[in-house]
């Protein structure tokens, strides 16, 4: 899957102790609201006028508000990260494992892209028992800024957001959020 993004999910690890994430729900909204924030993603991307960038700041700080990635998870579990070489050395250094070995045993080169991923889901990193991921401090960058949401190249990732609406209930906050914000404005 290429879809291929990921997890800033642990680093909000200390936020706050919330309930757990009820997926289900979270898919049924992106569902519903899909058409509309995907339409609303694709004008803003083509109009490209960065003006928007207070309330997409607005918009991530509201989905973290919302959602707590300690309780949620989803994205390790059903989505690959990309890897860098560098990153799959250094973690396979660490792990007493060469470069090679640890790519037979668990990566895969995607042919359409080129990029370095999981050969499946859930990634082989997340613990089973507590649902974080067990190589923490050398998790993929992909994995660190995952999803991707503060990023200076926003109107690039915007076709990554709708795609991930329902996968990724931050994501799903944020962009409604944002979809929000923008339509009180234009309204005013
Ligand atoms: S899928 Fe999204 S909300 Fe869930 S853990 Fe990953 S980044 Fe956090
Ligand atoms: S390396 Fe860690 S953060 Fe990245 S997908 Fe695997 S379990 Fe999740």
């Amino acid at each position: 899957m290429v879809v291929a993004v990921r997890y800033e999910g642990l680093a909000f690890t200390f936020f706050y102790m919330s309930t757990p994430i009820n997926l289900k729900s979270y898919r049924q909204k992106a569902y519903r609201d899909k058409k509309k924030i995907s339409a609303f993603l694709t004008k803003i991307t083509k109009k490209a006028d960065k003006s928007i960038y207070p309330l997409v700041r607005q918009a991530e700080k509201y989905a973290w508000t919302k959602v707590d990635c300690t309780q949620c998870g989803n994205c390790c579990k059903t989505m690959t990260p990309t890897w860098k070489k560098a990153e799959v050395k250094k973690l396979a250094t660490h792990l007493g494992m060469t470069y090679q070995e640890f790519f037979d045993k668990w990566l895969y080169v995607e042919e359409s892209t080129g990029d370095i991923c999981n050969q499946s889901t859930p990634c082989q990193f997340l613990d089973g028992q507590s649902g974080l991921c067990s190589v923490y401090e050398y998790r993929p960058h992909d994995c660190a800024k995952f999803p991707h949401l503060h990023r200076k190249d926003f109107f690039d990732q915007t076709e990554l957001y709708a795609a991930n609406l329902h996968r990724c209930p931050a994501t799903y906050e944020a962009m409604k959020h944002l979809y929000d914000l923008a339509t009180a404005v234009k309204s005013k």
